[in-house]
């Protein structure tokens, strides 16, 4: 069974569409913590690491992908 490790680009992959992403990292330069800004507890919210300060940072972050891929296509779509 192949695997998917070593293979520069797989065809049926598209890359990951990575968009900017408000995040809370951590002040603290030797610790790597960061929350999802929608995610982050409160309007401040502290390390969960080392308890710090956290401060607002941009993230680029795959989208989230929802389950639901896409909705149906109308049948009346023209494809070109
Ligand atoms: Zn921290």
């Amino acid at each position: 069974m192949p695997t998917m490790t070593d293979v520069p680009t797989a065809p049926t992959a598209s890359k990951p569409d990575l968009s900017p992403v408000q995040i809370w990292r951590c002040r603290s330069s030797s610790c790597k913590a960061w929350v999802r800004a929608e995610l982050a507890a409160g309007a401040k919210p502290s390390c969960p690491l080392c308890q710090g300060e956290m401060i607002r940072g941009i993230k680029h972050l795959p989208k989230l992908v929802t389950k639901v891929k896409a909705q149906k296509k109308k049948a009346d779509v023209v494809p070109w």
